[in-house]
């Protein structure tokens, strides 16, 4: 296991093209490499997938392993499990990231435990331990309330990283590397599951993971029309909206927006909390944000600890006057 070296980056592919995370892991995996005097890798698998090695490289990679089989179309554990252990069995890797998105919480704890390590989910700040070149991996914990630096013995040192938690290089096209086409050697029979139907679901405007503004209503919102309202706003600022469980669960707007402990983790620049009282479970997703601007007519509700602006009154008065100035701003 002292052989180890590198970093590797498990590169993310969205129709057919390269995930946000995967960008901003290339930027952080270029720094760690740095650091450790390293290669960086990325590990590209798909079906078509070899066109975004060249992406990979200007974002910052020495080498990029490309696995292209039609056995990985879809995202499927066993398929891609499989060539992880491949492809990290054959390069040895000191370190190995991959997104907290669905595919990386369901790859990375599997994966370990084929490769006899450990991992650490849902990381917001990766940094070298100089004396020792062990990872020091920190994660929010007990709710988003404190934050918990890992490390481990164990090698390649695994983690998973929150999306927006780095900075997405910008690309060099000048930049020089290495491809290494692998083959996947996989077996059809061996692969457990089918994808059967994919539902996408619509939505319009901005995805909430990806949104640098995200306008997010609460319990106090009182019904569907108040989001129609968020949604106004969130328009205006080329944002998205989010929510809340309450307003989730009674049905006033879909639940794929639901932000926190059982929902979605997002870290925009600006956050805007209206009429949300700032419980635990929903500032374990939402306190990644860079601002929070809170909006609630109670002045001791604890969502206000967490802002860095903050208005005490009703929404209903203050989102429809923040709207207009905006708007009044933009026409200048
Ligand atoms: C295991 C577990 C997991 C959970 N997971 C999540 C999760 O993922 N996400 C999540 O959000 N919650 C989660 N919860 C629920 C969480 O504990 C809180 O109940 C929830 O976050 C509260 O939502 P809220 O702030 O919208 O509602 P409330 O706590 O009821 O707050 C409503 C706020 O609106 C303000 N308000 C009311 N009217 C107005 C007005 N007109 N103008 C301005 N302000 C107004 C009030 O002053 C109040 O502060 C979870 C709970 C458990 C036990």
């Amino acid at each position: 296991m002292a052989d180890n070296k590198g970093v590797m980056i498990f590169t993310e592919v969205i129709d057919g093209k390269m995930a946000p995370i995967a960008k901003e892991l290339l930027g952080a995996g270029r720094k760690l490499a740095n650091d450790l005097g390293e290669e960086l890798s990325a590990l590209v698998a798909g079906t078509g997938v070899a066109k975004i090695a060249a992406e990979a490289i200007a974002l910052g990679a020495d080498k990029v392993y490309v696995v292209d089989s039609p056995l990985l179309k879809d995202y499927r554990t066993d398929s891609y499990v499989a060539v992880l252990e491949k492809v990290v069995k054959q390069v040895s890797p000191r370190m190995l990231l991959m997104g907290q998105t669905n595919i990386g919480r369901d790859l990375a704890p599997r994966a370990a435990a084929k490769l006899a390590t450990a991992a650490v989910l849902d990381c917001i700040a990766l940094e070298i331990d100089a004396a020792t070149k062990q990872l020091l991996l920190t994660k929010p914990v007990y709710g988003g309330n404190a934050r918990a630096i890992y490390t481990m013995e164990t090698l390649p040192q695994m983690a998973t990283v929150r999306a927006k938690a780095m900075t997405a290089p910008v690309p060099d096209s000048a930049r020089k590397g290495a491809v290494i086409v692998v083959d996947a050697g996989l077996d059809a029979a061996a692969i457990k599951t089918n994808v059967l139907q994919k539902v996408v679901h619509e939505a319009e405007g901005i995805r909430l993971e990806d949104a640098s503004v995200v306008v997010a209503g609460g319990r106090g919102i009182g019904g569907p029309d108040g989001f129609k309202q968020l949604e106004e706003l969130a328009k205006v600022l080329k944002g998205a909206v989010g929510a809340t469980r309450p307003p989730c669960d009674a049905g006033w707007i879909t639940d794929t927006v639901q932000i926190g402990l059982t929902g979605k983790i997002v870290s925009p620049n600006v956050y805007i909390a209206v009429a949300i009282s700032g419980a635990s479970q929903h500032l374990a997703g939402c306190s990644g944000a860079k601002n929070i601007i809170a909006i609630n007519r109670d002045a001791e509700a604890t969502i206000f600890k967490e802002a860095r602006f903050g208005v005490v009154g009703d929404w209903k008065k203050i989102v429809p006057a923040f709207q207009a100035k905006i708007k009044e701003l933009q026409s200048k």
